[in-house]
């Protein structure tokens, strides 16, 4: 494939923060962005040169937006499999329909790690109530039940500590298709944010260790404290998860780091997001190319750019009123704010971030505060 040359248009599939921060990053190489969102409020479209509000469903819209464009990418992983083939036979869509239709479905997903021999927690698929309870039986409690689609934050999720509440979750997630899988006893839960260009080569970014405050990220810690052996073993599930996928841009692969006790393997992969991360977020500061500049040179056939960290980093979401400390942050030395221009601060919404920077080896530990 020929590199998309600056001045070219880049198509960005939803209009949240992640296509904000990656048309800016567009726009420091020289091309230009064009959102594709149907939501009234598009913040991407604020720093962006083109925005199409339509709905995904909108054939006639969809051919229109994907002719505009030199390549199609989108910034979440809930795009219907239509849209993604009507996009496609009109620009080339990076990454690959086949990935995001393995990553938003639960099942799929880790039926394909366990093919290629990545570690999962236990998973059986749960489409009726009785799947539940055999289930249960083979896996054990305790367990989670998860809907196959649309989870995210916690979101269609709910825990199963023992068999009599198989019932009660099975509402608790609305009666959808589910997977259900073993509870993991992790010690920390961490991350990989990995890049492949189009020419098959990849760059990971440091291991991270992520904190969640009621399931929604709050903090990310880079690098993660790991042993070389193992921050390099991350790195590399993460490389082969990209290449099985024939890949092509930037993925968030959320791992369990399992007790020291667990033995020979201590990683198992909890799920991949085909796109920008938030885990990444730190890469803004911390590195000279940051994951969206990353992701725009994936899908431009350009050469990746370096993933060393040239700084530690502290990377605390905005979340909810959280924002309104904007002034503080501005003002303390070795911050650095991005705030996503939403109108609305609600509760557990994500209003921006901010990266606090230390030399290499000099992060604060983590904390759970
Ligand atoms: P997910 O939506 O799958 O990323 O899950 C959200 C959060 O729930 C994860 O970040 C974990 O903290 C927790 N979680 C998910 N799956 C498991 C599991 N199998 N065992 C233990 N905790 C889990």
């Amino acid at each position: 494939m020929a590199a998309i040359a600056p001045g070219g248009t880049i198509g960005i599939l939803g209009g949240g923060q992640l296509g904000r921060m990656l048309a800016m990053a567009a726009a420091e190489l020289g091309f230009k962005c064009h959102i594709y969102c149907p939501d009234a409020e598009a913040q991407a479209a604020d720093v962006a040169a083109r925005l199409t509000r339509a709905p995904y469903e909108d054939a006639v819209a969809l051919a229109a937006f994907a002719d505009s464009v030199d390549v199609v990418t989108y910034e979440f992983e809930n795009v219907p499999a239509e849209t993604a083939r009507i996009l496609s036979q009109h620009a080339p869509v990076r990454p690959a329909p086949r990935a995001l239709a393995i990553a938003q479905d639960r099942l799929t997903e880790k039926t394909f790690l366990k093919e290629h021999g990545i570690a999962t927690a236990p998973f059986a698929e749960v489409a009726v109530p009785a799947d539940l309870d055999a289930a249960l039986v083979r896996i054990g409690t305790p367990a989670i039940l998860k809907t196959r689609r649309m989870g995210y934050d916690g979101k269609g999720q709910a825990k199963i500590a023992r068999a009599e509440e198989a019932a009660a979750a099975w509402e608790a997630i609305g009666r959808l298709p589910a997977i259900v899988e073993g509870f993991v006893d992790f010690e920390r839960e961490i991350s990989v944010v990995v890049a492949r260009g189009a020419d098959g080569g990849t760059a990971a970014y440091d291991p991270v260790e992520n904190l969640h405050t009621d399931h929604i990220l709050a903090r990310t810690y880079a690098p993660a404290a790991l042993a070389p052996a193992l921050a390099d073993e991350a790195r590399a599930i993460a490389a082969r998860i990209v290449a099985e996928l024939d890949y092509v841009g930037v993925m968030g692969v959320e791992m369990f780091l399992l007790p020291e006790s667990a033995g020979a393997s201590r990683l198992t992969v909890n799920e991949i997001a085909p796109r920008v991360h938030n885990s990444g977020h730190w890469t803004m500061d911390a590195c000279a190319v940051s994951q969206f500049e990353q992701h725009i040179r994936a899908i431009c056939g350009w050469p990746l750019g370096d993933p060393a960290r040239h700084s530690d980093a502290v990377m605390t979401n905005l979340i909810g009123d959280a924002a309104a400390g904007w002034a503080a942050i501005a003002a303390e030395p070795g911050a650095k704010l991005h705030l996503y221009g939403k109108a609305e601060a609600r509760p557990g919404r994500k209003m921006g971030h901010v990266n606090r920077l230390f030399p290499l080896g000099k992060r604060p530990p983590v904390t759970s505060r």
